[in-house]
């Protein structure tokens, strides 16, 4: 899928407040700094298009982008601002499970993991949660310019590990760096089929 168009639409505090629409929806969440604003930069060929989203107090909203008016990108905020919203949600805020649970339109969560890592509870609480509530998601490995291609690879092994004590299915794995913008068509492509099967 080719980037024709990026424009930000608007910020929602809350669940009640996001805007009504039909268009098929890709959500990105993961840990502050594990380079979801890079990642949506590269994504949308804008170069501070999720800038926007970080400034001050943004960081607490759902932010919602129009891409070639066919589809929308949706920035949802880190964990690392998020705050423990009792223990069946998980550590993260009740306005995003709101979203991630009850939004119609939403085709897919876009989990985004940090490649040096070895398995952080809070991202394996994350997809436990979404396994749970059975909303579809992909992983995406970021920052894959920082290590060895084998490190990348076991850092994806050992999560699936820890996944596989949770769930049977595995989830599509993508691998990215913002730096370098690879990844950023097997991402887009299959966002692209995506929308395509949903137009069917
Ligand atoms: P966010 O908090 O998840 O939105 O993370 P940012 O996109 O703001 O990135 C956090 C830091 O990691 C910044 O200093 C980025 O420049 C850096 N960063 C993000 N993605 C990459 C990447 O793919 N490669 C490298 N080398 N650095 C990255």
């Amino acid at each position: 899928m080719q980037i024709h168009s990026a424009t930000f639409e608007i910020s929602s505090p809350d669940y009640e407040a996001c805007p009504e629409s039909e268009l098929p929806e890709f959500a990105f969440i993961g840990r502050s700094n594990v380079g979801k604003s890079s990642l949506i930069n590269t994504l949308t060929n804008v170069k501070d298009l999720a800038i926007v989203s970080s400034k001050p107090g943004r960081t607490r909203l759902i932010n919602f982008f129009k891409i070639n008016k066919k589809w929308t990108l949706v920035d949802l905020p880190g964990y690392g601002y998020a705050k423990a919203s009792g223990q069946a949600r998980g550590k993260f805020n009740q306005f995003v499970s709101d979203y991630l649970a009850q939004r119609e339109n939403l085709c897919c969560v876009f989990v985004l993991i940090d490649s040096r890592l070895t398995p952080q509870k809070i991202d394996l609480e994350f997809t436990k949660w979404l396994v749970e509530y059975e909303i579809p998601f992909v992983l995406v490995y970021t920052k894959t310019d920082k290590v060895k291609p084998a490190a990348v690879q076991k850092t994806i092994e050992q999560f699936k590990e820890k996944m596989l004590e949770y769930c049977t299915g595995l989830p599509r794995v993508y691998t990215c760096s913002a730096k370098t913008t690879y990844g950023r068509r097997d991402i887009l492509d299959f966002i692209g089929l995506a929308i395509a099967s949903d137009e069917k």
